[in-house]
């Protein structure tokens, strides 16, 4: 099987799981990294024995010698890093919020196409394990026909120590977190056609919103709640974990905190333990996520060796992007938002 060769933009706080999975995946490795900070190339090339280091991406597409990039910064330069892979036509990976508005999304996935190069947003909730396990049960048919779901994330774990840049911004938790949660309940539950939303924020040291209500009304006529909290404390802490209920017209699923998929149906109730692996390079409670990082990345090699679509490609990943700023636009406007008329 032949090796594609990864270049990797941002070697910050979250490129080092990417840069761990990355030795883990088959068929694909890192060959350059890029980094303004001389400090962070420095310790990810040292990290990860990279000799071909940039701080400049511009650079770094000149000199070439690889496949694919995968992009890590933040936000801010994710359009510009985009389509300067797209000009280069060399596929790429961007981290999550794939951009700043949805017009910009809507613009990288343009770019992309045009160019005639895949792009994957790194949207790797889906990809975790007990999330999968979930999936599957619905898929074969465990509960029947699905009509009501509640995707929740409630905790008080202190984000702001490892990324201190989410305390500072005007939206925080729907565009960070919520923005993973909007996501399964698309996966699970399918495309949403309107949404009404409520924020506040409890924590006075940041100074967006840590906490959102959200209800999705799904294309198929489900409906559901997506609800995200960075401040609530409870006796147990579950971070990073999705929580998550759904009935069915035959039965119901719940997936519990420490990973208990429980299934009841017509033939009775069971419980099945649906635990991440704690992949060597991982730690707790950041398992859960690392796992789902090496997944997504193993997904894509996969997918652009054969040729196919990801799953989280630039295309679906607009129909999440748009469910973000939706529940913005509600929590603003005190409105219930038509998702189908943004896209
Ligand atoms: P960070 O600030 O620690 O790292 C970003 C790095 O990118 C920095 O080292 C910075 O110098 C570099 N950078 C920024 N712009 C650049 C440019 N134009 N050229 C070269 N280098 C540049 O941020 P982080 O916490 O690692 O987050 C990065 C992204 O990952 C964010 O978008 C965040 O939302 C996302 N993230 C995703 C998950 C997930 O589970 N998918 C989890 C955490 C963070």
């Amino acid at each position: 099987m032949t090796e594609l060769r990864g270049a990797l933009i941002g070697c910050g706080f979250f490129a080092i799981n990417q840069m761990h999975a990355w030795n883990d995946v088959e068929g694909a490795r890192i060959v350059a990294i890029c980094d303004r900070d001389p400090e962070r190339l420095d310790i990810v090339g040292g990290q990860f024995g990279i000799e071909r280091r940039y701080s400049d991406a511009e650079a770094l597409f000149a000199d070439g010698g690889f496949d694919f990039v995968d992009i890590a910064t933040t936000v801010q330069s994710h359009r510009a890093l985009v389509e300067m892979a797209a000009r280069n036509k060399v596929p790429a990976i961007c981290q999550k919020p794939f951009a700043k508005t949805l017009s910009d999304a809507k613009a990288m996935v343009e770019a992309c196409r045009e160019a005639g190069v895949a792009l994957m947003v790194h949207e790797n909730f889906r990809w975790q394990t007990p999330i999968q396990a979930l999936r599957t049960a619905l898929d074969t048919g465990a509960i029947g026909t699905p009509f009501w779901g509640r995707f929740s994330f409630r905790s008080g774990y202190d984000v702001f120590s490892g990324q201190p840049y989410l305390a500072e911004g005007e939206r925080f938790i729907i565009e960070d977190l919520g923005i993973h949660t909007l996501d399964i309940a698309r996966y699970i539950l399918g495309d949403v056609s309107s949404l009404t939303a409520r924020t506040r924020r409890v924590n006075p040291n940041i100074k967006g919103e840590d906490v959102a209500t959200i209800l999705l009304d799904h294309e198929n006529g489900a409906t559901s709640v997506v609800d995200v909290s960075y401040a609530t404390k409870l006796s147990k802490e579950p971070f990073p974990e999705t929580l998550i209920e759904l009935d069915g017209a035959e039965g119901t699923i719940r997936l519990r905190q420490e990973y208990g998929l429980e299934i009841t149906n017509a033939k009775g109730t069971t419980i099945t333990d649906v635990s991440p692996k704690l992949l060597s390079w991982a730690s707790r409670p950041w398992h859960n996520i690392q796992e789902s990082v090496y997944a997504i990345q193993q997904h894509w090699v996969d997918q652009l060796k054969r040729g196919a679509e990801h799953s989280t490609s630039g295309a679906d990943n607009l129909k999440t992007f748009a469910l973000v700023e939706a529940a913005y636009d509600s929590a603003s406007r005190g409105q219930t938002i038509d998702v189908g008329a943004m896209l």
